[in-house]
């Protein structure tokens, strides 16, 4: 079984933006129960739940860590169940929550060689003892363990692969082509149960949908997928910026090339966006189109959110008995989470 926790689904600046005046934004401030302030996208995920590997480091960590009591210290007076952190790419989203885990904790830094040569070259990254934080290299379409901070597995393994998509912002070199964007800059990410149990996605960043990383999800228990936008022009038309989707690296949500559609046919037990941007509307839940990725069997990814996988051993009682295997967020009690639960419950059976 896998624990998964929403720390956060919002795409850089967060939501509300520190900066941003926009509608959405100021009903956030305001406190509207539709437009729900996000911190930036991360989940934490367990096998035992006691050791928890965060994927992607916001630089809201602090309070990600504050807010969830599985990710407080227990027992001695210094300390964190928190084992290890997965970098899948190097936006500042991504790699500043790190600074926010020096004090002399160990835990291990997983990345591309990609993103491992962007904390190098950072000398603000040494703040991380490598004595204490080891640096491990991720390598593509292999899985390997994930360690604990005492080195012995957790049970869980992780498998990069290359999806489409564009170096950092900082990074870019626009003398290159794709501004000098290379495999490994961005990675989505399977995690495992080493005996072939539960496991799930994280794409938290990607370009555009290809028949491999269709081909890898098709059948998945659960997704985590990158909605940073609803259509690429949303920000120029609102006069938030100068940049399509696509120049950022981003699909969109709706549109024939969107994920929406891309996914139809996956066969995806439980979809949730992450990586949402302030501008996008499906961000409020009073929106149409929040509506319409709803009815296409979406969700959008909330900080408190918490999902179970079960391994393939308890999903026949889960299913029979039809209670809580994957719990939903605190958004929203309804039939239709019963119904998530099951779905995941039964192809785990099936499988
Ligand atoms: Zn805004």
């Amino acid at each position: 079984m896998l624990r998964i926790l929403v720390l956060g689904a919002a795409a850089g600046g967060g939501f509300p933006q520190w900066n941003c005046n926009c509608g959405a934004c100021r009903r956030a401030r305001a406190g509207d129960s539709d437009a729900v302030s996000s911190h930036q996208a991360s989940v934490a995920v367990s096998r035992d739940g006691e050791h928890w590997f965060v994927l992607n480091a916001a630089p809201d960590l602090r309070q990600q860590i504050n807010e969830n009591p599985a990710l407080h210290p227990k027992g001695g007076l210094r300390g964190s169940p928190i084992a290890g952190v997965v970098v899948t790419n190097g936006d500042v989203d991504a790699v500043a929550g790190l600074l926010n885990l020096r004090e002399g904790t160990p835990f291990s830094v997983y990345a591309h060689e990609r993103v491992l040569r962007v904390l190098r070259t950072n000398s603000i990254f040494n703040v991380l003892d490598r004595d204490l934080v080891p640096r491990r290299e991720l390598p593509l379409d292999r899985a390997v363990p994930l360690m604990l901070a005492d080195g012995t597995p957790s049970g869980m393994t992780i498998e990069t692969f290359a999806v489409p998509g564009k170096v950092a912002l900082y990074l870019e070199d626009p003398a290159k082509k794709g501004f000098g964007s290379e495999p490994g800059d961005t990675v989505g990410v399977h995690i495992r149960e080493e005996d072939g149990g539960a496991s799930f996605f994280f794409i938290s960043s990607c370009a555009h949908m290809t028949p491999e990383i269709a081909e890898r999800v098709k059948g998945a228990s659960l997704v985590f997928f990158d909605g940073t936008l609803w259509a690429d022009d949303e920000m120029i038309k609102a006069g938030m910026g100068s940049k399509t989707g696509a120049r950022m690296g981003h699909m969109s949500m709706s549109g024939e090339a969107g994920t929406i559609a891309a996914f139809r046919d996956l066969d995806v037990a439980r979809k949730v966006f992450v990586h949402i941007n302030n501008s996008n509307p499906a961000l409020l839940g009073d929106s149409p189109e929040r509506r319409e990725l709803e009815a296409a069997g979406w969700e959008v990814g909330v900080a408190g959110m918490e999902i179970t996988v079960p391994d393939t051993g308890t999903a026949r009682a889960s299913a029979m008995g039809g209670h809580a295997s994957a719990t939903g967020g605190h958004a929203r009690a309804s039939g239709g989470r019963a119904e998530a639960r099951i779905s995941i419950a039964v192809r785990q059976t099936r499988r």
